[in-house]
C-alpha cells in the first residue's frame, strides 16, 4: 500500500486507503530512541526561533476521539522549552465565540513570532464534527474549505509556517482505546456520551476527513496523515516532521552588537 505521509496536493485522498498500523518496521525501542534525539535537537531550533523573533510555527492536530493528540502534545513538551510553546485546544464554541465568524477564535490563538503553537484540534472541526453532527446546515459549511485556505495563506504570507497532521487511527483501535478509558479511573473523565455517539457515525467522521484533508491540502499549508494506532510511531513520525520544519526554516540568532562589549563597566 502506497503511504505518503504528505499527499500531493490535488490528489484525492481517502483514509481507507492509508494503513494506521503502518511503522516503516521499527521496534518500539528504537523508535523511542530516535524520538529523544529529534526532541534534543528541536529543543535547539525551537530556541533560536525564539530568539530570531520573525517567524512561527504552528502544529494542527486533528484526529477523531482516542487518536492521541493529548499523548502528541506530551512529546512534544518535552522536548521544547515552555517559553517557545504556545498550546491551544479547542473546545465546542461558547455564546461569545459563536457570535462570531469561525475563524475569529482561531486567529487570536494563532502564535505570535517566535513561539511554536499547537493546537489540539483547530478549525478544521467546523468542517468536520460541525458537518457530521449537522450543527450548521450545508448552505454555511460548504463555502468553508475555500475560507479556510485563504486564511491559510493569509497566516502564511505573514510568516507562519503550518504543520498539519492527522492522527490516523483505525476502528478497531479506537475501540480497545474508548474501552480503556472506561476502565480506567484516570482516563475515564475525558469521556462523554458524545464520544461514543461520535463512534457510531465513524464512516460519516471518515468521509467528512477525507474531504477535508483533500480539499485544504494546498502547497502552502499541505496536510500530513500520520499513522497512529501506535503511539511510539506516531510520536517519532510527528517529531521529525517537525524537526524538519525547523531545520528548513534555519532560525538564526539576532545580529549581535559588539559594541556592547566594550560597554560592559
Ligand atoms: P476534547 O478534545 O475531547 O476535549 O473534546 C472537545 C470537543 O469539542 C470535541 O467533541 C469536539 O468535536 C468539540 N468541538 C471542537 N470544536 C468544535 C466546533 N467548532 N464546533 C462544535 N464542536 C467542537
Ligand atoms: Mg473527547
Amino acid at each position: 500500500m502506497e503511504q505518503p505521509l504528505q499527499v500531493p496536493v490535488g490528489r484525492d485522498i481517502r483514509l481507507a486507503d492509508f494503513d494506521p498500523d503502518h511503522h516503516e518496521g521499527f521496534d518500539r525501542d528504537d523508535a523511542e530512541a530516535e524520538t529523544r534525539r529529534h526532541c534534543e535537537a528541536l529543543d535547539e531550533l525551537a530556541y533560536r526561533l525564539f530568539a530570531e523573533a520573525r517567524r512561527a510555527v504552528v502544529v494542527v492536530l486533528q484526529g477523531i476521539d482516542t487518536s492521541g493528540k493529548d499523548g502528541t502534545i506530551r512529546m512534544l513538551a518535552s522536548g521544547i522549552s515552555p517559553q517557545c510553546l504556545d498550546v491551544r485546544s479547542f473546545k465546542a464554541p461558547s455564546a461569545l465565540e459563536l457570535s462570531h465568524d469561525f475563524l475569529w477564535r482561531v486567529h487570536a490563538a494563532v502564535p505570535p513570532h517566535g513561539r511554536i503553537g499547537v493546537f489540539n484540534r483547530s478549525h478544521y472541526e467546523d468542517v468536520v464534527v460541525v458537518r457530521v453532527r449537522k450543527l450548521v446546515p450545508r448552505g454555511v459549511w460548504e463555502p468553508r474549505y475555500d475560507q479556510i485556505n485563504a486564511f491559510e495563506k493569509l497566516l502564511a504570507d505573514g510568516g507562519l509556517t503550518f504543520v498539519k497532521c492527522f492522527l490516523h487511527i483505525g476502528k478497531k483501535e479506537q475501540r480497545q482505546r474508548l474501552e480503556d478509558r472506561l476502565r480506567d479511573p484516570k482516563k475515564q473523565w475525558k469521556l462523554g456520551p458524545d464520544d461514543l455517539e461520535d463512534r457510531q457515525r465513524w464512516d460519516d467522521f471518515q468521509k467528512a476527513y477525507d474531504d477535508a484533508l483533500t480539499r485544504c491540502n494546498t502547497e502552502h499549508a499541505p496536510w500530513h496523515i500520520v499513522p497512529a494506532n501506535r503511539k511510539w510511531y506516531r510520536n517519532l513520525v510527528v517529531a521529525r516532521l517537525v524537526r524538519r520544519t525547523l531545520e528548513r526554516l534555519d532560525p538564526r540568532f539576532p545580529p549581535f552588537d559588539s559594541s556592547l562589549i566594550t560597554r560592559l563597566d
